[in-house]
């Protein structure tokens, strides 16, 4: 089974990820962790992409495409895999349309976790609150969520369109408790 988790920042589409992977035993491809990770061992990725990250936009679709390309070739994602944070612009949705025709592989659904904005300031300002200084993103603030979502709304958002004239996109309500959430994804890819 592959499917695209698909939501504005702070959905929880990391938390769902995390539950379908237990259940399905497929794998979890979020392009902000292998960032955040190229960040950490200092590689030229990483460089590049730091100041990007930490002022709320986008890296370039042509990195983030090859960066997914090359991991969906990976033994793991054999079973399946859960697309987190890709793609997130509709160059981006195209191009792994493609990539998936090259490959052989379909796309079973893309689940769209629907969330008002005011929670998504609520919960992140309690996750920071929650959160011990060192372990904090550096995005993680109402300041870069604000930019965040308007990075949302201009080149995220459009993707929607692209994924529902295919017939392919299964809405949820983000607002109810994660158990439920979860109960919706499962009934959207037909468990
Ligand atoms: P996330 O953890 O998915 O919220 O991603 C954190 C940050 O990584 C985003 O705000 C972007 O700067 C960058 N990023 C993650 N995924 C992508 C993508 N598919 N395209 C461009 N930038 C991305």
């Amino acid at each position: 089974m592959n499917i695209i988790l698909f939501g504005p920042p702070g959905a929880g589409k990391g938390t769902q990820a995390a539950f379908l992977v237990e259940e399905f035993g497929i794998v979890q491809l979020s392009t902000g962790d292998m960032l955040r990770a190229a960040i950490a061992e200092g590689t030229e990725l990483g460089k590049k992409a730091k100041a990007i990250i930490d002022a709320g936009q986008l890296v370039a679709d042509d990195i983030m495409v090859g960066i997914i390309s090359d991991r969906i070739d990976e033994p793991d994602c054999a079973k399946g895999f859960i697309l987190d944070g890709f793609p997130r612009t509709v160059a981006q949705a195209e191009a792994l349309e493609t990539m998936l025709v090259e490959k052989g592989l379909d796309l079973d659904a893309v689940i769209e976790i629907q969330v008002d904005e005011q929670i998504l300031f609520d919960r992140i300002e309690k996750r920071v609150s929650e959160t011990p200084p060192e372990q904090r993103r550096a995005d993680d603030n109402a300041e870069t969520l604000r930019k965040r979502l308007q990075v949302y709304r201009d080149q995220t958002a459009p993707v929607l369109p692209f994924y529902s004239e295919r017939k392919m996109l299964r809405p949820v309500d983000g607002m109810q408790p994660i158990e439920q959430v979860t109960f919706q994804i499962l009934s959207q890819i037909g468990n």
